[in-house]
């Protein structure tokens, strides 16, 4: 009886750190997927973006991640190379 029960309870946290292991891998997966296709897009996007700055430097440099209006001159932001 008490060997079942010790059988019983290895079964158990065999299965437990198998759902586990499924859960983590899956998360991995998961996390790897998203990473991978938010990774590419950010890719393309820093590539086509870049930085901006205003074109009158205002700001001595001070460059932007998102197109938008100079705060100082409210210039349209430029692209810098
Ligand atoms: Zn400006």
């Amino acid at each position: 009886m008490s060997v079942s029960l010790v059988l019983l309870i290895i079964n158990d946290m065999s299965r437990i750190r198998i759902s586990s292991f499924i859960l983590a891998a899956t998360l991995s997966i998961a996390s790897f997927t998203s990473c991978n296709g938010g990774d590419r897009h950010e890719h393309s996007d820093t590539e086509v973006a870049g930085a901006y700055s205003c074109p009158m430097d205002c700001e001595d440099g001070k460059t932007y991640s998102e197109a938008d209006t100079c705060p100082v001159c409210g210039m349209d932001l430029t692209v810098v190379e």
